[in-house]
Order: C-alpha cells, then structure tokens, then sequence
C-alpha cells in the first residue's frame, strides 16, 4: 500500500516537473518573434552534396548562422554563401534573393536556413525583415573622394591602396556579392624576383618576366605596361604578405620559362584565397560597399573631366560626385552579344565568367571618350568542362597533367599557351579532350577536391579502369602513360617538346580524367591606360579624374594571356590606380 502510494506521488512529481519544464521552454519563446533560444539545424541539397545551416537564435534575433557546405565549390558557392550568411543576418529575414550564377547553392543555403527555422518553431514566411522590401525609392547624392566601379579582385585593391594612403572611398558592386572573375581564378599569381623565388632558389628575371609575356600575347601587348608588370609584381608579393596573403608555393605556368606562378601554401585556390583577404581589409579599414548598385554612366564637366558617377540602386538612384572615379568593372565574357560582335566566330561557346562580367565599364568609358585597344582579342581557356563551364586551372597541367584525345593519346606540349591548347583540343575528333592525373598530383593540389566535389572527375583504380570509366582504349591509354613517365623520367619529351612540368610521373593510382574542350575566358581589350592606370582619349591624352584598372583595361596581355597574369595585373594596377589617385588627391 505504502509503495503504491510512493510510486503515484513520484509519477505525479515526475509530471509536475516534466509540466514545469515545459513551461520553462514556453516561458523562453518570446511572444513578438516566436524565437526560443538556442541552435538549431537544417539540411538541403547544394550543388556538390547536403548544405547544412545551423542557425542560434536568440529571444529576439537570428544571431549566427555556421554552414556546413563541404561539397559547395569554395570559388563560387562558398562565396555565394558567406554573402547570404551576412545578408540574412543583417535584414533578419530569409526573404533574400539568390546570387546570380550561385543560384543553386544560394537556393539550398536559404532551404537549410528555412528548415532549420522551422525546426526552431518558427515560421520562416512570418519573418519579415528589417529592411521592407516594399520601403520607398528615393534618390541619393553622396560626395566622396573616389568611387571604385566594381568589386572584383582590381577594385577591391585600387579601394583598400587609395584607403590606406588616407582618401574617402566607397566601392559600388552591381552584384550582390563582391568577387566578380576574381573569384574563380584558381592558379595562381605571376612574379618575377620575389623573396620567395630567391628563398627557394628559383631562378628568374623581370626581363624574362616580360619577354614571356609579350611573346605569349604575339608581341601586340603595350610593353611600357608589361614592364610595369613584371617590375612590380615582386612588390605585390609583398603587399600580399604584409595584408595577410601570402603565395609562397610556386609552380610553373603556361608560356613561363621559370617557375613564378605564386599560390597560397595550402594549395587552395588564389581568387577566393585573395578576395577573403581583400575582404578582410575592406571591413578594418571601413570602406562602404554599395552591394546592388549599377554605375550607368560616369559624368563628366564642361570640359570633359570627370566629376562622378551615376548608379541605380535596390533603394534608389544614385549620383556620386567624386574628385576621381577608378573603373574596375572587369570584362565582358559573360555577355555574347559582346563579344560576338567583336569576334564571331565564338557564338555558342559557354563562358567560364560570372554573370557580371558584361563589359558595362567599357561602354561607360567609350562614352566619355576614351579609347579601346586590342578589343577584339578574346581568350579561350583551353580546358572547361562543358556541362557545369567549370574552368580546370592550368595548375593541374602545371603540376603535371597530360591530355589525351578521346583516342587516348596525347596530341600537344600541354604547357604551351592557352590559345595554341585550346586550337588543338578544337583539332581533336569531336572537339574535346581529357585532363589526365593521378593521386599524387591529386594531393598537392587542393583546387582538385572541388572538381571532385562537382561530379566532373572520373576515376579508376587502374589506368585500365579509368580508361573503361572514360570509354578510351585501355591499351592505348595504358601506352601514353607508359611513354610519358618515360618522358619524365628522361626529361625529353619527343612526341611534343613538353619542357615544363614534368618533373613527377603520373603513376600512382587512383588515376583520374576531367573530359574538358574550350570555353571563352578572359577578354584581353579594353579601355587604353598609361602606366599611371590614367584612361586615355583617342589622341593618347589623359580624361582627368578617369583610371582604370584589371581586366576592363586592355593592351597588357596582347593577344593572348598567360595564366597567372590576371592576378598580376589585378593586384599591380589595383595598386597603381589607388596611388595614382592618392597622388592626385595629395
Ligand atoms: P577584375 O579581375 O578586373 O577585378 P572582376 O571580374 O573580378 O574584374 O570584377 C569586376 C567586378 O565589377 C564584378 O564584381 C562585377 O560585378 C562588377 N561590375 C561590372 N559592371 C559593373 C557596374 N556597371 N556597376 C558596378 N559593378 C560592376
């Protein structure tokens, strides 16, 4: 009888308790918001595999959101993410719209952040922001010393340089992430006579820096500005280092006669590995970006110096007088009709460049009188996979990789230039190729993991099973193999010449293939500067208040671009530009 009794008074404390506690959790959900505390988890589908979002709530706020997202490739959904990461935080609401060209991680991230949501009790429609959609238009007028067209890699350096030598600059970026093609670049960055080189007794000069690249643009490019180049691209390196970015792993890149390609040491890809760099110094040094915001036109006074931009933005329009504008807008491989225009032949190619790459820099430039060189020069990346416009660096060749044709065989010196790579891979029956490696190589190079993760490399345990995974004749593919590590091993490649990159054997399994063919990838024309990154008119003669830096200037690369260059030419002029107008401005 007593221990009934026990037994009924612990059940009914048990409730009690158990009644108490919930009430407790009842207690923590706030009754504005419906928010209870705590972490909470939410799973999709991204593009390499799940994306998960845990997302902290606090009474009141969505307080941090970490992402596990290993598939996601870091140079674009990766970047993708951390920009919605911030977005959604900042507007506390998942009302936010995917990025462009990141669309389907974008999607997934903002799924994982809704499930997570829902898991916490919370609907994620019922959250409407802080920042209403609906809020009136209005127009803006800022004044600043300098606005920076465009957030890629070039803008990005020109805005933090002219920040750091004192001047008020903002940067406006039509996207609603800062990147551009910067981005995507995986390879690495071009030097000549870097500590680095010297410390790992690499030898090499700024005159061999040069002549490899005016041979390897057809000795069209502007050779004051190539000089510039590779006389400063020691000091960039050393830019890099003093704002925490440092490239000491060096490599060799197509059409260079040493090895100066400079990568980060973990062998991660040198844009994303830049642009969180860059990123880092925008915000310690507190430089507005205007996310959204489109320059239409650059405004010019009665005697057509250049006063100031006008730009459209989510919440208005804007005109921005300033003392000096830095065009940083990038190229124009995204847009087709572009660059059919100037080169016809390329109707239908897939780009590898995001979608903001669509020449407006130049048209706004041409407008105000300046002058264009070598526009019609535009540069196919020998080796893009076609189905995804996955660009597969160059350092994949450049750390030792061979192509075969779909017979099996080899048909080039993979390390020559671009242009000459992609003519040949278009040479080949039915026009595409196979970047071949194997595990070795896959190890040393990290950009390699997100090709995996995108589902574009094939594998096989043998080189008989890649060749079967890859439809190639096992015998043939086994017999190209066999005579390239011979070739390694003599280092004398007779069929092709190969000089470079060839100092390990593709020999240890698992073996892999990327089935590659050309894609359109840098356009090397633009808008003509002098060596101060000034624009100038038709008659060579400066527009004041008007520089431009990167990939929307032309007459560096000529008529084709090295690997490694882009970078170079970003950081090198991005720094001249921020000097210039700092020097202006003095
Ligand atoms: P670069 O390598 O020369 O820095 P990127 O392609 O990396 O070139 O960056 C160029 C950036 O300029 C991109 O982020 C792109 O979205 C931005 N952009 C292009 N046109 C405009 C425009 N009209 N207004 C604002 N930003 C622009």
């Amino acid at each position: 009888m007593k221990s009934k009794a026990l037994r009924i008074l612990s059940l009914a404390l048990v409730l009690v308790l158990g009644l108490t506690l919930f009430a407790g959790c009842q207690e923590q959900t706030d009754s504005a918001t419906g928010f209870k505390a705590g972490t909470y988890e939410g799973s999709s589908k991204g593009f390499g595999g799940d994306i998960t979002a845990k997302v902290t709530l606090s009474a009141t706020a969505i307080d941090a959101i970490e992402v596990i997202a290993d598939g996601e490739t870091p140079e674009i959904g990766g970047t993708a993410i951390a920009s919605l990461t911030d977005e959604i935080l900042a507007k506390q609401t998942t009302a936010v719209e995917a990025i462009a060209g990141a669309t389907v991680s974008s999607v997934a991230f903002i799924d994982a952040v809704n499930a997570a949501l829902t898991s916490a009790g919370v609907d994620p429609a019922s959250l409407k922001g802080t920042d209403a959609a609906d809020s009136p238009k209005e127009d803006k007028t800022l004044d600043v010393d300098v606005v920076v067209i465009g957030g890629g890699g070039a803008g990005m350096t020109a805005a933090i340089t002219a920040k750091q030598a004192g001047l008020n600059v903002i940067i406006v970026e039509k996207m609603s992430m800062l990147g551009g093609n910067t981005v995507k670049a995986t390879g690495g960055m071009n030097a000549a006579e870097t500590h680095y080189q010297k410390e790992q007794n690499v030898s090499d000069t700024v005159d061999t820096f040069v002549s490899d690249t005016m041979t390897g643009g057809y000795d069209i490019n502007n050779s004051e500005l190539v000089n510039i180049l590779a006389k400063e691209s020691s000091g960039a390196i050393d830019w890099l280092d003093s704002i925490g970015a440092p490239l000491p792993k060096i490599s060799t890149s197509g059409g260079a006669t040493n090895k100066r390609l400079h990568a980060p040491e973990d062998g991660s890809a040198v844009g994303p590995y830049l642009l969180n760099a860059f990123s880092e110094q925008i915000k310690a040094l507190e430089i507005p970006v205007y996310f959204d915001t489109k320059a239409e036109t650059i405004l010019t006074d009665d005697t057509g110096a250049v006063i100031g931009i006008t730009a459209t933005g989510k919440d208005g329009n804007y005109t921005i007088n300033s003392k000096l504008v830095i065009l940083a807008t990038g190229g124009f491989g995204s847009n087709e009709e572009m660059y059919t225009k100037y080169k016809p032949e390329l109707k239908g190619f897939v780009t590898t460049n995001t979608p903001g790459a669509t020449g407006d820099g130049i048209v706004m430039a041409e407008a105000v009188g300046a002058s264009l060189v070598d526009i019609e020069q535009i540069q196919i990346h020998p080796t893009v996979e076609q189905t995804t416009s996955i660009m597969v660096t160059e350092s994949v060749r450049g750390n030792g990789a061979i192509l075969v044709n779909k017979t099996g065989e080899r048909f080039i010196d993979e390390m020559q230039t671009r242009d000459k790579v992609s003519a040949a891979v278009i040479a080949q029956e039915e026009g595409y190729a196979y970047i071949i490696f194997d595990q070795k190589l896959r190890e040393g190079l990290g950009a390699i993991e997100s090709y995996v993760k995108s589902n574009i490399v094939s594998q096989g345990e043998t080189i008989e099973d890649l060749a079967k995974a890859i439809e190639v004749d096992p015998a043939t593919l086994t017999a190209t193999l066999e005579a390239w590590n011979k070739a390694v091993a003599d280092k004398s490649d007779a069929a092709f010449g190969r000089t470079t990159a060839m100092d390990v054997p593709l020999a240890q399994g698992p073996y892999y293939a990327i089935k590659i063919a050309p894609g359109v990838h840098h356009t090397m024309g633009g808008v003509r500067i002098n060596e101060s990154a000034q624009v100038l008119n038709a008659n060579g003669d400066v527009i004041p208040g008007l520089l431009a830096c990167g990939e929307v200037t032309g007459g560096i690369h000529g008529g084709n671009r090295l690997g490694g260059n882009a970078v170079a030419d970003i950081v090198v002029f991005g720094r001249i530009a921020g000097k210039t107008a700092a020097e202006a401005l003095k």
